[in-house]
């Protein structure tokens, strides 16, 4: 089927910028790094909903590895932290101490959201944690950040599809598109 170049979301347009083969290409090359660098080991997946959902069923189906998988949300609550307000994450409804977790995170933008995830989670005393996105902002990034696994680094403009939204829409899609 001819794919679609340009897709209407809510008021705004998107035309196509990463086809369905080459996101499925990179995730096998990052779930392969996985598999590597984890060998003989049992990670924990935490994948960041919502945008992560496609990301994270189509990641896992690479990897090969004993692995067990937790869908998180992050809430925020009054307070202050090192990054701001104090966040929360919800859902983890798996024990992570001295274990390896590895993130699983739809795009990275300014940072703050994995910055707030790693101060968090740090809490639990896992044996490692390491970041695995999607897609990465380089030139929006605020705070310093170790992004372990990437599978496309993007210019700074807006993408919705493959599980990102635009204002709760967009995240049927096969493809990724960026506002026109
Ligand atoms: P950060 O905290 O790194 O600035 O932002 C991360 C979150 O912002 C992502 O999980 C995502 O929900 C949202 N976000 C950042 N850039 C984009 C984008 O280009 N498109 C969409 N749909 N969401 C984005």
């Amino acid at each position: 089927m001819q794919k679609q170049k340009n897709i209407q979301v809510k008021d705004k347009t998107f035309t196509i910028s990463i086809p369905e083969s080459e996101i499925r290409q990179q995730i096998k090359r990052v779930a392969n790094e996985i598999n590597r660098d984890f060998a003989g080991r049992q990670p924990v997946f935490l994948a960041v909903l919502n945008g992560s959902f496609i990301f994270a069923a189509d990641l896992l189906r690479e990897v090969d590895l004993p692995c067990e998988i937790s869908f998180v949300k992050l809430a925020s609550y009054q307070g202050t932290s090192t990054t701001g307000s104090i966040r929360e994450v919800i859902g983890l409804n798996i024990d992570i101490t001295d274990r390896p977790v590895i993130i699983v995170e739809d795009i990275v933008d300014t940072g703050l959201t994995m910055a707030h995830m790693l101060e968090t989670l740090q809490n639990q005393n896992p044996s490692s944690i390491d970041i695995c996105t999607l897609l990465l902002k380089p030139t929006k990034l605020q705070v310093k950040l170790d992004v372990h696994y990437c599978c496309k680094e993007i210019p700074d403009d807006f993408v919705v599809g493959y599980g990102l939204d635009y204002d709760g829409f967009g995240r049927n899609t096969k493809d990724i598109y960026t506002i026109v």
